[in-house]
């Protein structure tokens, strides 16, 4: 059980890195983008934090030609969809999700075919291929009011099994096809760890990401995305938090609420991935333009109909732009 959020001082080297980053952002007209889960030290030097849709929509506003994306692939993958005229790098490639690994698009096209009209949901963990043969793509702030925009009965909902059971329990008069797909992170957690984590802070409140399994959300206080965890942590007259997701949101939340406690129910709650990005990794790909992430144009154009038709069926989602956070130094 941890506290607090794990910190890196800010060394000397830490510091010599940073410089040359900014440097070289400056020199190649960069713009560097952080996911909520990154490491402190990366979060701290992104221009814009945010969840994944939050920040491709957020670098289409923006100006600049060359966008360092830390995340992971999909999420590089999801901004070039929308954006691609800017070259979209991430710094380690084999960055990836193993949620959007557990589907591929045999296996879609397969579940397609054995449900004809079946509309099909994709989670925006997912690869461009998927997106592309998806009716409309969805996130965790907006997964519930797509599906439930949908005038079909049956749908079919990829690949999180999770989040998909979540919106179906919202959603008793839908009958939701699931893929089998999970997030490794939020599947390790178990509910011991959280019934000892609330023992030991008895006025913690507790809010939890959809992509946790059933066993853990029954215990949640609030259930939403990285972006609606946010909103509750600022609006909650709780001051202790038990924060249901990946570690690297603690040190967001500490950030903008320096009042209020934040408590981790395991140290294991961390996504090797999203950890890969380091400022070494940073540097390396400012300095060499890599690794681009590119789809080709026969798969962006049917990818972007599923994204587009989520931006355009939710009006609520041109605000929630603006919480990609710009960040301040
Ligand atoms: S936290 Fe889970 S869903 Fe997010 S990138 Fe990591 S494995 Fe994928």
């Amino acid at each position: 059980m941890i506290k607090e959020p794990h910190l890196l001082d800010d060394k000397p080297y830490l510091s010599t890195l940073k410089k040359r980053i900014l440097a070289l952002k400056q020199e190649k007209q960069a713009i560097i983008v952080a996911h909520n889960y990154e490491r402190p030290e990366v979060q701290q030097i992104a221009d814009i934090l945010g969840d994944s849709l939050e920040l491709s929509r957020a670098v289409m506003k923006v100006d600049a030609k060359v966008v360092v994306f830390c995340g992971v692939h999909f999420m590089a993958e999801t901004a070039s969809i929308l954006n691609p005229q800017k070259k979209i790098l991430l710094p380690v490639k084999e960055a990836g999700c193993p949620m959007a690994d557990m589907i591929d698009l045999k296996g879609l096209l397969k579940l397609k075919k054995a449900n004809p009209g079946i509309p099909v949901v994709c989670y925006v963990n997912s690869s461009a291929q998927v997106k592309a043969e998806s009716d409309v793509c969805c996130t965790s702030s907006n997964a519930l009011e797509i599906v439930a925009s949908l005038p079909h009965k049956k749908v079919i909902f990829v690949p999180d099994r999770n989040l998909g059971s979540y919106i179906q329990s919202k959603l008793p008069e839908k009958n939701i096809l699931l893929w089998e797909g999970f997030c490794p992170t939020h599947m390790r957690i178990s509910e011991q760890e959280i019934i000892t984590c609330k023992k030991q802070y008895p006025k913690a409140s507790f809010m939890a990401h959809p992509e946790c399994p059933q066993r853990l959300l029954k215990y949640a206080d609030y259930i939403g995305s990285t972006s609606g965890m946010l909103k509750y942590a600022k609006n909650t007259k709780a001051k202790e938090i038990i924060v249901g997701t990946e570690l690297g949101m603690i040190y967001r939340l500490k950030r903008e609420n320096p009042g209020k406690k934040f408590y981790s129910p395991s140290e294991h709650f961390i996504c090797a991935d999203m950890k890969l990005t380091t400022l070494g990794w940073l540097l390396h790909s400012l300095e060499n333009m890599v690794y681009e992430v590119s789809v080709s144009e026969k798969i962006r154009k049917k990818a972007i109909k599923s994204l587009n038709k989520m931006l355009m069926c939710l009006p609520v989602e041109k605000k929630k732009t603006k919480e990609a956070k710009k960040v301040k130094r």
